[in-house]
């Protein structure tokens, strides 16, 4: 836990009582604070009015237009500061270095392979936020911390300055919460802010509003602005070329390694190309990263592997959420049963029409089932409306051996919480369905 000596009897308002607020709590506590928690759902809750040294936001809480906060709206009135966990934490140990990770997808793999490397490469290095533990429950005496920061916590931080900010990708999504896709982006971009002069910027150039933030971030002359891509190698960049990684920084366009890692499929490609110029960019040995790469086992409901029964390959991909994450999927897999469906997110599946060609079959769970068993239909591929992933998976087993498939793959392209607490209790079901456990 991180021990946040400035907060010493500072009194704060904590908002939002899930795991990153118990966990602001908890340190705030320990450092001294007098702390009052607010959480909509339960009977913690103190008066709008009451005065606070600072409100500290849990990154499900909105701080801004459209859907602002109540609460917020008026500690903002009352000109209450208001930040979050990050903000404390850089506050709290502004020397430590910070490795920062957003992006719409492959934020908590690319997270978790900086880590793996540094840790491989014999540096002492933690990884938390968004994936895995809060930022203040994380190991202060770390060297390096990689955080990885969703919209949702980078829309409420306010001191920034990271030392290595990476923005992978950006596609449509949380557009309620974020009011469009202007203010998801500008949210997004935010991970770039209050640079300083170490500070490097690591960007995927791989789709236009990335491409657009590139070229933005050049004209305002950031000190170290580096374009990493998947399916090519950027000038003065890092990316692929011909099954090969390929290091351009310097325009010597040295080769670095081949591809066949765990980290399989093209979407990787971005990630790794990213996680390599944050581990070389902190002076960890070059010739470990191979070595490092091919020991990273990939992350758990990620087109993870979990059984070939009578020859069919069994994909958990629950934590495909939204279309672009399944397309990474539906692009790898040839002959697919497809689970599919959930809560859906405001850009439907109408992306992914090119690929259910590849769909022998589909079977659709959850809220959005019956409009895209109509879709589906439209497009000409066999469904059925199974309602649960348990009945998906059994009648999986037998759809696949009569249409001769070679893949069972959930990839929902939706949220999880109309039937599941979170998208790694989906992935555990699916598994637990797959392998017939009880
Ligand atoms: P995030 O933490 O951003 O949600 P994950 O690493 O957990 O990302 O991966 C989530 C989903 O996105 C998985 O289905 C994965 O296959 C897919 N994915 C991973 N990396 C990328 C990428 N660079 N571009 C697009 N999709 C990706």
């Amino acid at each position: 836990m991180i021990i946040l000596d400035f907060c010493k009897n500072k009194k704060f308002g904590v908002i939002g009582f899930g795991k990153t607020g118990k966990s602001v709590a908890d340190s705030l506590r320990a450092s001294g604070a007098n702390v009052k928690i607010h959480d909509d759902n339960s009977n913690e809750k103190f008066d709008p009015d009451e005065k606070f040294d600072a409100i500290a936001v849990s990154p499900g809480i909105s701080t801004l237009w459209p859907g602002i906060h109540p609460m917020i709206r008026k500690a903002k009135e009352n000109f209450i500061p208001i930040l979050n966990d990050a903000d404390l934490f850089q506050r709290q140990l502004p020397n430590k270095i910070k490795i920062c990770v957003t992006g719409t997808n492959g934020k908590s793999t690319t997270a978790a392979l900086i880590h793996h490397l540094l840790s491989f490469a014999g540096q002492k290095s933690v990884v938390g936020g968004n994936f895995g533990n809060p930022v203040l429950s994380l190991d202060s005496s770390a060297d390096f911390f990689v955080l990885e920061l969703s919209s949702y916590q980078l829309e409420s931080c306010n001191i920034l300055g990271f030392d290595v900010a990476i923005l992978l990708n950006i596609t449509p999504d949380h557009l309620t919460r974020h009011g469009g896709m202007e203010g998801y982006i500008s949210a997004k971009q935010k991970i770039f802010a209050n640079f300083h002069e170490r500070s490097a910027a690591i960007i995927g150039v791989d789709d236009d509003h990335c491409l657009k933030i590139f070229n933005f971030l050049k004209t305002i002359k950031h000190p170290c602005v580096i374009p990493i891509s998947g399916n090519r190698v950027p000038q003065f960049g890092v990316g692929w070329d011909a099954g090969r990684l390929i290091d351009d920084r310097f325009g010597s366009g040295e080769i670095i390694c081949e591809k066949n890692s765990a980290l399989d499929g093209n979407h990787n490609l971005q990630n790794i190309a990213a996680a390599y110029v944050a581990y070389v960019r902190n002076g960890a040995d070059q010739k470990k990263f191979r070595e490092g790469l091919f020991s990273f086992g990939g992350l758990e409901h990620r087109q993870e592997i979990v059984a070939s029964i009578d020859g069919v390959l069994y994909i958990n991909d629950s934590k495909a959420t939204n279309a672009d994450s399944a397309e990474k999927a539906l692009q790898r897999f040839d002959d697919i049963i497809w689970i599919l469906g959930g809560r859906p997110k405001e850009d439907g599946i109408e992306s992914l029409v090119k690929y259910f060609g590849k769909v022998r079959f589909a079977f659709l769970i959850g809220e959005a089932a019956q409009n895209w068993s109509h879709l589906l239909t439209q497009h000409g591929v066999k469904n059925e409306v199974a309602g649960t992933l348990e009945t998906a998976v059994a009648r999986s087993e037998k759809a696949a051996a009569d249409l001769g498939a070679k893949v069972v793959l959930l990839s929902p392209a939706c949220a999880s919480f109309d039937q599941f607490e979170n998208f790694e209790d989906r992935g555990n079901k699916f598994k637990k369905s797959v392998r017939k456990e009880k």
